[in-house]
C-alpha cells in the first residue's frame, strides 16, 4: 500500500474514533488532575504525562514540514507558526508551570495521548507540507480570507486559552494543591475558557487551512474538551456552594 492510500485510511479511522468517543466521554472522564482516579494501572508525574503526551505534536508536525522540503512560502510558515506557537508551549513550558504537587498520570492517558498527537500531527503536517501538492497553499493563499480570519480566530483562541491557564495557574500559593474558584477573564462566563480558548484556536485552524485533517482535529478537541468541561462545571457546583449561579461550563451565554 502506498502512503497516500495508508494516509487516507489513518485519517477516516480518526474521524470514525472520534465519533465513537466523543458519546463516550460524558461516561468516562479522563482521570487526571481533579478526576485523578486510582484504578488506570501504572502511573508517573503529571509533568512527565504532559511532556510524553505533547512532544510529538512539536518534533512529527516540524519532521512533516522539514521532509515535505522545508517549505518557506508564506502559508507554509504561517501553518508552522501558528502550531509551534501552541505546542512549543504546552509540551515544553506547560509542564513546568504547572503546580500539581504529587498528583499523577496514568501512564495509559499519556500513552493514549502520545498516539493521538503523534497521528494527528502526522495527519495535519503531512497534508499541508506535501500531499495537498505546491499548488493548494501557493502564495495567493496567504492572501485568501480563509487564511488570515483562520489565523486571527486562531491567535484569540490561542489568548483567551493563555490567560485563562494563568489565571488557574496562579491561584495556588506555593505548596498549595487544592483547589480555588477562579475569576476574572472568561471565568466570569465560564468554568472552563481555556478549552474554551483550544477550541476556538482550532476551529481557526481549521479554517486558515481549510483541510479534511484540520477539520478532523478541530472535531477531536470538541469531542474530547466538551465532555470534559461539563465534568469540571459539575465538580464545581457539587465542591463549592457559592459557586456563581449565572456561570455557564464552556461557551458563554449558552452552555
Ligand atoms: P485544567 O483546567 O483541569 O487544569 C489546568 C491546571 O490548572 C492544572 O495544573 C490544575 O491543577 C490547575 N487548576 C485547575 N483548576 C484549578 C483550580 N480551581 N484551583 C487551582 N488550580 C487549578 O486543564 P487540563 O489539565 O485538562 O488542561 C491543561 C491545558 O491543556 C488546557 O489549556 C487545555 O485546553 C489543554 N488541553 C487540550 C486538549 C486537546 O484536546 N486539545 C486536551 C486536554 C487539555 P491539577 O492538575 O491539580 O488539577
Amino acid at each position: 500500500m502506498d502512503e497516500p492510500t495508508l494516509y487516507r485510511y489513518i485519517l477516516w479511522g480518526f474521524l470514525v474514533v472520534a465519533a465513537l468517543t466523543f458519546p463516550a466521554l460524558f461516561f468516562i472522564t479522563a482521570p487526571y488532575g481533579r478526576h485523578e482516579a486510582k484504578s488506570w494501572g501504572p502511573t508517573f508525574s503529571n509533568r512527565t504525562g504532559w511532556l510524553v503526551m505533547e512532544s510529538p505534536s512539536v518534533l512529527v508536525f516540524f519532521a512533516c514540514w522539514y521532509f515535505g522540503g522545508c517549505p518557506t512560502d508564506a502559508a507554509s510558515l504561517g501553518f508552522l507558526f501558528l502550531w509551534q506557537l501552541h505546542y512549543v508551549h504546552r509540551a515544553y513550558i506547560f509542564p513546568f508551570r504547572i503546580k500539581s504537587g504529587p498528583k499523577r498520570m496514568p501512564v495509559a492517558i499519556a500513552a493514549f495521548g502520545f498516539a493521538f498527537t503523534s497521528t494527528n500531527a502526522y495527519l495535519n503536517g503531512r497534508w499541508l507540507f506535501s500531499f495537498a501538492g505546491p499548488d493548494r497553499y501557493d502564495s495567493a493563499w496567504f492572501s485568501d480570507p480563509r487564511f488570515f480570519l483562520g489565523a486571527a480566530i486562531f491567535l484569540a483562541g490561542f489568548a483567551i486559552n493563555q490567560q485563562a491557564d494563568w489565571i488557574l495557574l496562579h491561584l495556588r500559593k506555593p505548596g498549595e494543591t487544592g483547589y480555588k474558584i477562579p475569576r476574572g477573564g472568561f471565568y466570569r462566563w465560564v468554568s472552563c475558557p481555556n478549552y474554551f480558548g483550544e477550541i476556538i484556536e482550532w476551529l481557526g485552524f481549521a479554517i486558515c487551512t481549510w483541510s479534511l485533517p484540520g477539520l478532523a482535529f478541530a472535531l477531536w478537541t470538541i469531542a474530547n474538551l466538551l465532555p470534559r468541561a461539563l465534568s469540571h462545571h459539575r465538580w464545581y457546583r457539587e465542591k463549592f456552594p457559592d459557586y456563581p449561579p449565572e456561570r455557564k461550563a464552556l461557551v458563554p451565554g449558552l452552555f
